[in-house]
């Protein structure tokens, strides 16, 4: 339940679909990515075919649904969304590809959790879309070559390392999605304030987007916490520099988008391990966590703004951490 996580949570649930832009040109930033994606998109549509099928990859809540939704939306087809870990079976896959329309896109989240039977008959469904159904067992074993629509698959993914190297090269288009700057950000929540009738001035805007680690669910996150800030404290209930600092700093949340949690991880290095190094196992039972929480939780962010570096002896807090905690680095409180 962390404000700053980037990962899905039930609690975005309401806005999340009602703020995602529908066409290209309403999505904001990732240019190099857009201008590619609309000129593949105008050419598929102008010699009629389907959209080779395209590989996205980059963090969570960077907009990966939302683009899937996009490219269907600009496609003029439809729009089939699932995720990997809940294709269990070829049967499932199966099903789902066969109900396909014509240039239907299929978008598939976490395709890297698909299972190796499914992915097996995601290889002939990509290339040359059909599949190979075996029914029965033994001598009542029957295989059935079964033609499907073509399509478009969409797979994202936050682990471009972990898929397989056969899945991998079946898309023809691969688009990496990166952090947003904070300008984007300040975009995003301007457009999102707009959509959900919030009121928020140009500095409200941009004070949100800079501690929200370059994401925009997390912006879009507190976006909608801040007005209940600006509502309670302010006299017109308008989001501006002061109130969303204000709300900002009540939720724990610093200049940089660290936490509570985010502080106290760093902290616990330098006071008990002296910045390090310390070992991961050892860091997480110090600070109460499970060691995989402390790798796929907090490190990410603290690694990317180069506040904590992993060495082959272990975890070391950098300079620039102590910095932004008021802390004197070692080595220079000595005479
Ligand atoms: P995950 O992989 O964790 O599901 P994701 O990469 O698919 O995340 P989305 O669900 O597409 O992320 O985006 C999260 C939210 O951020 C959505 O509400 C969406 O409206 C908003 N958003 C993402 N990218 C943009 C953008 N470029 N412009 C405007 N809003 C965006």
């Amino acid at each position: 339940n962390r404000m700053v996580a980037p990962e899905y949570s039930p609690d975005d649930e309401e806005t999340e679909n009602p703020l995602r832009p529908r066409h290209l040109a309403d999505y904001i930033g990732q240019e190099k990515v857009k201008s590619n994606l609309a000129v593949f998109i105008e050419a598929a549509l102008q010699r009629q075919e389907t959209l080779d099928h395209v590989l996205l990859y980059g963090p969570p809540g960077l907009g990966k649904t939302t683009l899937a939704g996009i490219i269907a939306n600009e496609l003029g087809v439809n729009l089939r969304v699932t995720s990997g870990p809940a294709i269990e079976r070829p049967g499932d896959l199966a099903a789902i590809l066969t109900n396909l329309n014509q240039g239907d896109v299929l978008f598939i989240d976490e395709v890297h959790r698909l299972p190796r039977t499914v992915e097996e008959i995601l290889y002939p469904a990509m290339e040359d879309y059909s599949i190979d159904i075996i029914t029965g067992k033994g001598q009542m074993a029957a295989s059935y070559h079964l033609p499907l629509p073509k399509f478009t698959l969409v797979g994202a993914t936050t682990r471009a390392g972990q898929l397989s190297a056969p899945l991998r090269d079946r898309f023809g288009v691969v688009l990496r999605l990166e952090m947003y700057s904070p300008q984007e950000l300040a975009q995003i929540v301007t457009r999102s304030a707009k959509i959900l009738g919030i009121a928020i001035d140009a500095d409200g805007a941009l004070e949100i987007a800079s501690r929200s680690r370059g994401t925009p669910r997390i912006a879009n996150r507190m976006l909608k916490r801040v007005r209940d800030f600006a509502q309670v404290s302010s006299d017109d209930g308008v989001i501006n520099y002061n109130t969303a600092k204000l709300g900002l700093d009540r939720m724990e949340v610093d200049e940089l988008g660290l936490d509570a949690n985010d502080r106290r991880l760093l902290t616990t290095m330098i006071r008990y391990y002296n910045g390090g190094p310390v070992g991961l196992e050892t860091l997480a039972a110090a600070i109460g966590e499970e060691a995989v929480t402390l790798e796929d939780v907090y490190e990410p962010y603290l690694m990317q703004i180069g506040f904590l570096a992993r060495t082959p002896r272990g975890r070391v807090a950098t300079k620039a951490a102590y910095c932004h905690l008021g802390l004197k680095p070692p080595g220079e409180d000595v005479p």
